[in-house]
């Protein structure tokens, strides 16, 4: 299907089933409200069959271009029909399930994440390891038909609603660094895990500890080799730091336009507000060449790197300049229109810190990209 025709069909079949689709909240909900309704929005939408295009057939998708989930992802976050963030993360995990699970297990796996029957999260970071992945701890050593896996997880978006995780384990020693992880496809009900919520500062708790002990994993949920997990995790961060965030800058549009008619007259600088609207046109025009850059089959790499400096600087000019505009509301008014202003104020500040903090990014584009500096 061609990107114009799958886009009149879907805007027409949203507006004919908007009462269906729509939130049973005002406002931005509780967190396991946002979860279930991105769950039926995925199912009602699968079911239609526009969750289907863009993905490959052989994971329960109609094939097309990637350009075509894309714009569900857009839609869906204009019409406020899901939580951007939550959303994102079928963006994030399912094109590496597809490249690095064994076929089988893709074939059965995706297609749950699509429709909306589980929920998966990522697990990478840990107490001690963040930016510098490759010292991770959490380890996995072999058992009769599999792994046993014993260590902790921090930072795991999702974890509480997870039934899967993608999970990065140490497998070498741990001078073998990032020659010695693993990617493995965990169960989250397997006796052994424990998931702690973290409160956040912006009321929705989010992410979690996760705890492994002695945790039995199956050797067909190895995700490519043993050895190969840095590879996986390179495979996934260019998703979570550019693709992923294509229905982002549809939210920050949609918040500038809101921001505009919500202030009163003349409480918005107009300097600041001509600099924030280039920076989210800006980010949006970088996120439309790089989904061209992946619909037309090219590798995602380092040069994602800078849609995330440009999606986060975007964010968090976007939501101080509401800071500025309405600070009362923001402060201390308690309807959820404005209760939502804070939070997504609040969670603006994450922007340079998830998916690799905006110093590590622009390390990599000066390394990587421009050849700056020492790489060894
Ligand atoms: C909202 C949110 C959701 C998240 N979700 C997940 C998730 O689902 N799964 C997951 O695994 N993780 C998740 N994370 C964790 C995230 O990936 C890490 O927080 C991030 O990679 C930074 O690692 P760290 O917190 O250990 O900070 P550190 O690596 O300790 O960094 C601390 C500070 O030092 C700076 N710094 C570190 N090294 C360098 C360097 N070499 N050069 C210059 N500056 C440096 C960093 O930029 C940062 O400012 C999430 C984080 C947030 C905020």
């Amino acid at each position: 299907m061609e990107l114009d025709e799958f886009r009149r069909g879907l805007d027409g079949w949203l507006d004919a089933h908007a009462d269906e689709l729509a939130p049973p909240y005002e406002g931005a909900g509780a967190l396991d409200e946002q979860v279930a309704q991105i769950s039926k929005v995925k199912r009602l939408t699968f079911d239609a069959g526009w969750m289907r295009w863009g993905w490959p057939d052989r994971v329960g998708g109609f094939g097309g271009s990637t350009l075509l989930r894309a714009y569900l992802g857009e839609a869906l976050t204009t019409r406020e029909l899901v939580e951007p963030g939550i959303a994102s993360l079928t963006e994030v995990l399912a094109p590496t399930m597809i490249d690095y699970a064994r076929p089988e297990l893709a074939a059965v796996m995706v297609p749950r994440l699509l429709c909306g029957e589980e929920n998966w999260c990522q697990g990478f970071s840990e107490p001690g390891t963040g930016s510098n992945l490759g010292s991770l701890t959490c380890r996995a050593v072999r058992a009769d038909g599999g792994w046993r896996v014993t260590g902790q997880k921090v930072w795991t978006s999702l974890a509480q609603f997870a039934d899967r995780c993608v999970l990065l384990t140490r497998t070498g020693t741990v001078e073998s660094a990032h020659r010695g992880i693993t990617a493995l496809f965990v169960d989250m009900d397997a006796p052994g895990i424990t998931v702690r919520p973290i409160g956040s500062m912006h009321g929705v708790d989010e992410f979690c500890e996760v705890f492994f002990d002695d945790v039995a994993v199956p050797e067909d949920r190895t995700l490519g080799d043993e050895g190969q997990g840095w590879a996986v995790a390179m495979d996934i961060l260019p998703y979570e730091r550019s693709t992923a965030l294509w229905q982002r800058g549809a939210y920050l549009h949609r918040r500038l336009e809101e921001l505009i008619a919500a202030a009163p007259p003349g409480a918005i600088d107009a300097g600041a507000l001509g600099e924030v609207t280039q920076l989210v046109y800006a980010f949006r025009a970088r996120s439309r060449a790089t989904q061209h850059r992946l619909a037309s089959g090219g590798q995602l790499g380092a040069e994602t790197s800078i849609d995330k400096v440009m999606l986060a600087t975007a964010e968090q000019a976007l939501f101080d300049l509401v800071a500025d505009a309405m600070p009362l509301q923001l402060a201390v008014a308690d309807d959820p229109v404005d209760r939502r202003w804070r939070s997504e104020y609040l969670y603006s500040r994450a922007a340079t810190i998830y998916g690799g903090s905006a110093e590590i990014q622009r390390n990599i584009i000066a390394r990587r990209l421009l050849g700056l500096g020492d790489d060894r």
